[in-house]
C-alpha cells in the first residue's frame, strides 16, 4: 500500500475539518482529527479522556505523549487499510509531535505533503463563535452561514447541535495564542523539508476545495 499521509496545518476555524471531509468524498482519503479523537475519549470517560479534559476545555495542548499515543496507533491502522491514504487534521501540533510522527511511521513511509490553511485572526474568531457541532455525529454547522434546518437539531442524524465548550470567545483567544507559540513553528519545520503548501483559507469552501484538490493531485 502506498497511501498518502497528508497533514492539514493551520489555526482552529480555518476549515481544515470541512476540507478533510470533502477530500474523503472526492479522493477517498480518510480524515483523522486529533480533536475528535480526544472528544471521543472524553465522552467515554476513558483514562486518556480524563487526562485530556481540562486541557481541551481551557484551549491548551494536551501533553505530547498523550496525543502521540492516541494518534500513532490510529495512523498506522488507517494507512494500512486505506488505499488513498489519510489526512491528519490537528496533529502534529508541536515540533516534538512532528518528530514522533516521523519516527513512528512504518519503515518506507513518510509525510507526503503539508497543507497550511492561512486566515487572519479576526475572521477565525468570527467563524468559531458561530460554529455549532452535532454532539452525536460531529457534523459542523455555522449559525450565520449554514444553520441546521431545525434550530438545535442535526439535519443528518437528529442529534443535538451545540457549541463546543472551547468555542467560546475567551477560550478561542487562548487557542490562537497556543497556536502561534507552539504550532506555528511547524510551518518552518515542514517548509525546510520542502513539504509545505499554503492554502488561502478565506475563500469560499468551493474555491478552497479546488485549491486543496489541485495540491493533492500535483503529488501524483
Ligand atoms: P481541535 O478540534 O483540533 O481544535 O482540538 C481541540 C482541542 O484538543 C485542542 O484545543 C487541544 O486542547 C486538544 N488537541 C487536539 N489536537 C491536539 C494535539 N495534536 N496536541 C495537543 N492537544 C491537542
Amino acid at each position: 500500500m502506498d497511501g498518502k499521509c497528508l497533514i492539514f496545518l493551520g489555526p482552529p476555524g480555518t476549515g481544515k475539518g470541512t476540507q478533510a471531509a470533502r477530500m474523503k468524498v472526492a479522493r477517498g482519503l480518510v480524515p483523522l482529527s486529533s480533536g475528535d479523537a480526544l472528544r471521543h475519549e472524553i465522552k467515554c470517560d476513558s483514562p486518556v479522556g480524563r487526562q485530556a479534559e481540562a486541557y481541551v476545555a481551557q484551549g491548551k495542548l494536551v501533553p505530547d505523549e498523550v496525543i502521540t499515543g492516541v494518534m500513532l496507533s490510529a495512523i498506522e491502522t488507517h494507512l494500512q487499510d486505506s488505499e488513498a491514504g489519510i489526512i491528519l487534521d490537528g496533529f502534529p501540533r508541536t515540533v516534538p509531535q512532528a518528530e514522533a510522527l516521523e519516527a513512528g511511521l512504518a519503515p518506507g513511509r513518510q509525510v507526503s505533503a503539508v497543507l497550511d490553511f492561512v486566515l487572519d485572526d479576526a475572521e477565525i474568531v468570527a467563524r468559531i463563535v458561530s460554529r455549532r457541532v452535532c454532539s452525536n455525529c460531529g457534523r459542523t454547522y455555522n449559525v450565520r452561514f449554514f444553520p441546521p434546518k431545525r434550530d438545535g437539531i442535526c439535519d443528518v442524524c437528529g442529534g443535538e447541535v451545540e457549541q463546543r465548550v472551547d468555542d467560546r470567545e475567551d477560550v478561542i483567544r487562548t487557542r490562537l495564542e497556543t497556536y502561534r507559540s507552539e504550532t506555528a513553528p511547524l510551518v518552518a519545520y515542514y517548509r525546510s523539508r520542502g513539504l509545505l503548501h499554503e492554502i488561502a483559507a478565506g475563500e469560499s469552501a468551493a474555491a478552497v476545495e479546488a485549491e486543496v484538490r489541485r495540491v493533492i493531485e500535483s503529488l501524483g
